[in-house]
C-alpha cells in the first residue's frame, strides 16, 4: 500500500495559465478546444509534479473548468431548471456558474472557513437525477495515459446536500434518497474502471456541529455505498476541524479509510482508538495544507509517532491536511522575497516535497532519503530553527507592548460620548455618508502601477492622487452629502495597503490563490511581529480635509480583517497577532485625530469571516476579536466619532458582539435583504447609531429618488431617525462614475424630504 496521500492539488496553474484561458474563453477570443487543450496540459503538469515528488495517493477529478461543487451537480444532474434547454454542455456549465444574457447564476458562497467560493447547487422538488460520468471517466483515463492510477475525488453526499438549496420545499433531506442512488451508480460505473478503483467523499460538513439527523444519514449512506461494489475503496476525508462525532459514525460502516486533519483538529485525536477497534485506514492529515509557513518536519514526525501508539503503521497514511488549493502553487517564481522569509515558506509545490520527507523518515528512517531529500531536511531544519530565533519576526518591543495592554475601553459610556460628538459634528438628523472608495478607473490603477515600477516620479505620482481627492471632494460637496470621503485612490486592496507599510508583511509575487472561477486573490504574508513605523494614511486624509469645511472621515482598516485575510504567522496565537496589528492601528488613529480629523472608520468586512467552525469555539474568538477592535479605536477621545463598517446583513447571531465592539456607528449591508434583518437592532436595544446600506453598490443599476424614499421609510418603521444614518452598502471602488453619481444624488434628494 502506498504511503502517503494528497487531498488534491491546485488548478489555476502555476502562473494562472488557467485564469488566462478562461478569461480569453469567455471573451470570445479562443475557442472551446484551447481552453480544454490548457486543461489538460495542466492537469498532465500537476500530476507530475506529484509523480516527481513520489505522492501516493495522487487524484484525479480534483481539477476543475470553474468549481468542484458545480461539477458535482453536473455529475448528479442536478441542473436547475433555467438552464435546462442549454444543450452545449460546457456552454451550459459557464451558464450555471457566472449566468448568461437570459439568465442568472446559481449563488456562490464561502466553503466553510476558507476564502474559496463554490458554486451553491440548487435542489428541486420534481428533480430528476441522472448520472453523468464523463468527466470523472475522462480524467481518470487521461491520468492513467500519464501512468497514474489515481484516487477519484468527489464530494460527499451529505455535504453536498447540507451545502445546497432547497429552492421549493422545505428539508433538502428530502432529496437525499433520489440522490443516494445516484452516488450509488456513480460508484457501480466506477468499480469497471479498473480491478479496484479508490474514491475520496469529502465530508466536511463533519468538522461543523452537527445534528443527529446528519449522522444518521451519514450511516445510512457510507453502509450503502461501500455495499455497491467490492472494488471500489472508500476514504471519508474531513478537514479544517475534527470530526469526532463523524468518525464514531463511520467506523462502523463499510468504509475502507478515513481522512482526518491533525493540524487544525487536534481533537482528532480522541477518536484513534474507534478508528483503531475498527481496523480502517488512518490518512493522517499532518502537513499543513492551508498555510504557507514551512512544516517543522521533525515535530511532524513526533505527531505521527504519537498517533502510531494507537493506529499500526501498515493501517496509516501520511496526508496532507486538506487540498492543496488553498495555498499558493510554488515558490519557483518568487524573485523579490526577502531571502530569509522565502526559506520560511512552502507553497503547494514544495509541500509535496515535505510530505515526501515525513513519509520516509517516518516508515524507513533517514537512510531512505537520497542526497538531495537530505539536504532539503537540513533545509528545513535550519529555516525551523531560524525561524524560532530570527529577530525578523522576534520584536522584543511590540511583544512587550502588546503584554501591557491593559484597558481598552473608551473614556466615557457611548450615551455621553455621543453628545459630546453630536456637538463637535453638529451634522443634521439622518446624516449622508459613504463607505470610503469611489470608483477605481483604469487610469488610477495604471497610474499606482507606475508609480511602484518607477515609471512616474512621487511629485507626478501625488499630484495626480490630489487631484483625484480634489475631485472626489467637490463632487461630494456639490451634491451636499454630509460625511465626506477621501475616496481611497491611493489603495490597491483595503489589506495590502496597510500590510505594505506595517512591519511583519511580505509581499509575493505569484502567491495567487484561487478564490472562485478565475478569480485569484494575493494573501499578503503575516510573517513576524507587526509594527507601524509612521503614519500610513494621515497626509491623504489632512489633504482632503484642508479642501473642504465639511468633515473628512478617515479611513482605516480594523485588525480582525487585516488578520483575516492574510496567511498569518503560525508560531504564535492569532488572537496575539491580531493584537500587534489592532496597536498599529491604534497608532493610526492617534494620528490621525492629532491631525484633526473628527471621524474615523476602521472597517471590518471580514471580521464574520474569521468565526471558528465550531460553537464551542465562538466564545474565544469574539473575546481577543471585540478586545482587538477596541484596542485600535479607545485611543479616539471621546469627541472623536468611530464608525465601522460590515459587508454583510446577517447579524442575528453575533449582535451582542457588534455592540460589545463599542464603535459609535455601524454601517452595514442591509439593501438587499429589506429591513427584516434590521430588526434585531430593534429587538435587543441596540443604541448606537447604524447606517444600514440604502442601495446595493453590487449592481450597475442606479436606484431612483423614489426607491430610496422607500427604502429609507421602511428602516425609519424599526429604527428611530436620531439614530441612523443614510448610505450606500459598501464602497464604491468597483461601479463607474457614471453610476456613482446619480445614485448619490438621488439618494441626497431622498434623504431631504425626511428632514
Ligand atoms: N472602505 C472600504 C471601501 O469603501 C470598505 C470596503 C469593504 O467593506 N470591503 O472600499
Ligand atoms: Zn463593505
Amino acid at each position: 500500500m502506498p504511503k502517503n496521500w494528497v487531498i488534491g492539488f491546485p488548478r489555476i496553474g502555476e502562473q494562472r495559465e488557467l485564469k488566462k484561458a478562461l478569461e480569453s474563453y469567455w471573451s470570445g477570443n479562443i475557442e472551446a478546444e484551447e481552453l480544454l487543450n490548457v486543461a489538460s496540459i495542466l492537469k498532465k503538469r500537476h500530476w507530475n509534479y506529484q509523480k516527481q515528488a513520489s505522492v501516493g495517493y495522487i487524484s484525479s477529478n480534483d481539477f476543475s473548468l470553474y468549481d468542484n461543487m458545480l461539477d458535482m451537480s453536473i455529475t448528479l444532474g442536478a441542473i436547475p431548471k433555467r438552464f435546462q434547454d442549454i444543450d452545449e454542455p460546457l456552454k451550459r456549465y459557464f451558464a450555471m456558474a457566472r449566468g448568461d444574457k437570459k439568465r442568472v447564476a446559481m449563488s456562490m458562497t464561502k466553503w466553510l472557513n476558507t476564502n474559496y467560493h463554490y458554486i451553491v447547487p440548487e435542489l428541486s422538488k420534481d428533480d430528476n437525477y441522472k448520472l453523468d460520468i464523463s468527466k470523472i471517466k475522462d480524467e481518470y483515463f487521461e491520468a492513467k495515459k500519464e501512468g497514474i492510477d489515481t484516487k477519484i475525488n468527489l464530494i460527499g453526499i451529505i455535504t453536498y446536500i447540507a451545502f445546497s438549496k432547497a429552492i421549493d420545499f422545505e428539508d433538502k433531506f428530502d432529496a437525499f434518497d433520489k440522490l443516494l442512488c445516484i452516488y450509488e451508480e456513480l460508484i457501480g460505473e466506477i468499480s469497471s474502471f479498473d480491478k479496484e478503483v479508490i474514491v475520496q467523499f469529502d465530508e466536511p460538513l463533519f468538522v461543523k456541529d452537527v445534528t443527529s439527523k446528519e449522522l444518521s444519514l451519514l450511516k445510512i449512506a457510507y453502509e450503502r455505498l461501500a455495499n455497491v461494489s467490492k472494488n471500489v475503496k472508500i476514504a471519508v476525508t474531513t478537514y479544517f476541524e475534527h470530526s469526532c462525532e463523524a468518525v464514531r459514525v463511520l467506523s462502523h460502516t463499510g468504509i475502507w479509510a478515513l481522512g482526518l486533519d491533525f493540524v487544525y483538529g487536534k481533537k482528532n485525536k480522541e477518536v484513534l482508538e474507534d478508528i483503531q477497534k475498527s481496523g480502517k485506514i488512518l490518512i493522517a492529515g499532518v502537513i499543513d495544507g492551508r498555510n504557507v509557513w514551512v512544516s517543522d518536519i521533525d515535530k511532524k514526525l513526533k505527531l505521527l509517532k504519537d498517533i502510531s501508539n494507537l493506529i499500526p503503521k501498515d493501517k496509516l497514511i501520511i496526508s496532507t491536511s486538506c487540498s492543496l488549493l488553498h495555498v499558493p502553487f510554488t515558490l519557483k517564481y518568487e524573485k523579490k522575497l526577502n531571502k530569509d522569509i522565502k526559506e520560511w515558506l512552502s507553497f503547494a509545490v514544495e509541500k509535496l516535497d515535505e510530505l515526501d520527507i515525513t513519509t520516509k523518515l517516518f516508515f524507513e528512517g533517514e537512510g531512505s532519503l537520497n542526497e538531495e531529500q537530505k539536504e532539503l531536511l537540513a533545509k528545513n531544519r535550519r529555516a525551523v530553527h531560524f525561524r524560532a530565533t530570527s529577530d525578523k519576526i522576534h520584536n522584543d518591543k511590540v511583544k512587550k507592548r502588546v503584554e501591557d495592554i491593559k484597558s481598552f475601553d473608551r473614556e466615557l459610556p457611548f450615551e455621553e460620548r455621543i453628545k459630546l460628538q453630536k456637538e463637535a459634528l453638529n451634522l443634521p438628523v439622518l446624516p449622508t455618508t459613504t463607505i470610503g472608495s469611489f470608483p477605481q478607473t483604469s487610469e488610477l490603477r495604471s497610474v499606482r502601477r507606475e508609480y511602484k515600477n518607477s515609471a512616474i516620479s512621487k511629485e507626478q505620482y501625488d499630484e495626480f492622487i490630489k487631484k483625484y481627492i480634489d475631485e472626489c471632494i467637490a463632487f461630494q460637496e456639490e451634491i451636499e452629502l454630509d460625511v465626506l470621503v477621501h475616496g481611497e485612490p491611493e489603495r490597491n486592496d483595503m489589506v495590502e495597503y496597510f500590510g505594505e507599510m506595517l512591519e511583519g508583511f511580505a509581499f509575493s509575487q505569484n502567491g495567487w490563490v484561487q478564490s472562485y472561477g478565475s478569480r485569484c486573490v494575493k494573501p499578503p504574508l503575516l510573517y513576524g511581529n507587526v509594527s507601524r513605523e509612521a503614519a500610513m494614511t494621515v497626509e491623504w486624509i489632512t489633504y482632503a480635509q484642508s479642501r473642504t469645511k465639511k468633515v473628512v472621515k478617515g479611513m482605516l482598516t480594523g485588525p480582525v480583517t487585516i488578520l483575516n485575510w492574510s496567511f498569518v504567522r503560525d508560531d504564535q496565537p492569532r488572537s496575539v497577532t491580531a493584537k500587534e496589528i489592532a496597536l498599529a492601528i491604534a497608532d493610526e488613529i492617534d494620528d490621525l485625530q492629532k491631525a484633526g480629523i473628527k471621524i474615523i472608520q476602521v472597517d471590518e468586512a471580514a471580521f464574520k469571516e474569521g468565526y471558528p467552525l465550531r460553537s464551542t469555539n465562538i466564545k474565544e474568538y469574539e473575546k481577543w476579536a471585540v478586545e482587538s477592535f477596541k484596542i485600535s479605536t479607545s485611543v479616539a477621545s471621546d469627541k472623536t466619532q468611530i464608525h465601522t463598517h460590515m459587508c454583510y446583513s446577517d447579524f442575528n447571531d453575533i449582535i451582542q458582539t457588534i455592540e460589545d465592539m463599542d464603535a459609535d456607528v455601524i454601517t452595514i449591508e442591509t439593501s438587499r435583504s429589506g429591513n427584516r434583518l434590521l430588526k434585531v437592532f430593534q429587538e435587543v436595544g441596540y443604541k448606537k447609531e447604524i447606517g444600514p446600506g440604502v442601495y446595493d453598490i453590487h449592481s450597475p443599476r442606479i436606484p431612483s429618488v423614489k426607491e430610496i424614499k422607500d427604502q429609507i421609510s421602511k428602516l425609519l418603521e424599526v429604527l428611530p431617525k436620531e439614530q441612523l444614518w443614510i448610505n450606500p452598502d459598501c464602497g464604491l471602488k468597483t461601479r463607474k462614475w457614471e453610476e456613482v453619481k446619480p445614485s448619490l444624488k438621488n439618494m441626497v434628494e431622498a434623504v431631504k424630504s425626511f428632514r
